[in-house]
């Protein structure tokens, strides 16, 4: 499977900040190590240009950006000290998922080792999310008139309130996000379809679940594309997860999105979003559970 990355991934951050920066490059030599991946199936993207960001962002957010203005309450929600490795790392990231969608179109699947960056709204960051890299990169296929409609399936812990707002007027992404009701953001914004889930949802529960809605929102969006944020924060013990997954569920639940995606002949484009285990490289190692499922199941 072709996968992007750049080591400009990770950016620095403060010490003791919460923010797992350096997961991306763990996951990055597990899938090596691992033989998920071959060393010339990686593929480093450059930074997106503008014009991909103006086509999800507004232009006075990425002049913010782009020149260090973001004042302190706009850094205090984006959770993130500003630094031009920051913006650096957010437009690689966007240009990886652009990449792993073209890429998952010829070959089925694709990956990118970062992305997923979900609570991003057109014109202020949040949660840790600079830019919307799934938003940028559907917005780059609609507009070239390679796809349609792209389906998103968001199961990280925390709903997908910058996609499902960037796209609650634009039919050319279906929004599923299925997510802790009692966590952040406290204000939902509402997706096409929205599952809420309570505190302390353990394996069995979170995957009947998901059986019961996935189907609906593949049958309603018939799409040409799927965005997989296949978060590892609904895992028992994760910082910020409230829900009581192990690692079988997490096993389970990739392997019931994407055994359901292959069946129906669907690409798909792999993005981490996120994961808070004790460690980086434990949050890595959790989002590596999706590169075993899809290798198992694509081969
Ligand atoms: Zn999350």
């Amino acid at each position: 499977m072709r996968v992007s990355f750049s080591p400009g991934y990770s950016a620095p951050l403060p010490e003791r900040h919460p923010f797992p920066m350096s997961k991306f490059a763990a996951l990055h030599q597990i899938l090596l190590r691992e033989e998920l991946v071959k060393p010339e199936e990686v593929i480093e993207p450059y930074e997106a240009d503008w014009e991909d960001l103006l086509r999800v962002h507004t232009y006075e957010y990425l002049n913010s950006l782009k020149n260090g203005t973001l004042d302190s309450a706009e850094e205090r929600k984006l959770g993130l000290p500003w630094s031009k490795g920051l913006v650096r790392r957010s437009r690689l990231a966007a240009q990886g998922s652009i990449n792993a969608a073209f890429m998952a179109l010829e070959d089925g699947i694709a990956a990118n080792l970062a992305g997923g960056t979900h609570h991003a709204f057109p014109d202020h960051g949040e949660g840790f999310c600079v830019l919307n890299d799934v938003a940028i990169a559907i917005r780059r296929l609609t507009h070239e008139r390679i796809i349609k409609r792209a389906l998103v399936i968001d199961l990280d812990v925390h709903q997908g309130n910058g996609t499902a707002g960037i796209f609650s007027s634009d039919p050319t992404a279906y929004t599923f996000s299925m997510h802790g009701a009692r966590n952040y953001p406290f204000h939902k914004t509402p997706s096409s379809h929205d599952v809420e889930l309570s505190d302390g949802t353990n394996d069995n529960l979170y995957l009947s679940t998901l059986a019961t809605h996935l189907p609906l929102a593949l049958r309603e969006s018939q799409p040409d594309l799927v965005f997989y944020l296949g978060g590892v924060d609904p895992m028992a013990g994760d910082r910020f997860g409230r829900l009581l997954l192990t690692r079988d569920g997490l096993h389970k639940r990739d392997c019931y999105v994407l055994q359901t995606l292959h069946r129906l002949g669907l690409p798909v484009v792999l993005t981490l979003s996120g994961g808070y285990a004790k460690t980086p490289e434990m949050t890595a190692d959790l989002h590596a559970i999706t590169h075993r499922e899809a290798h198992r199941i694509y081969g």
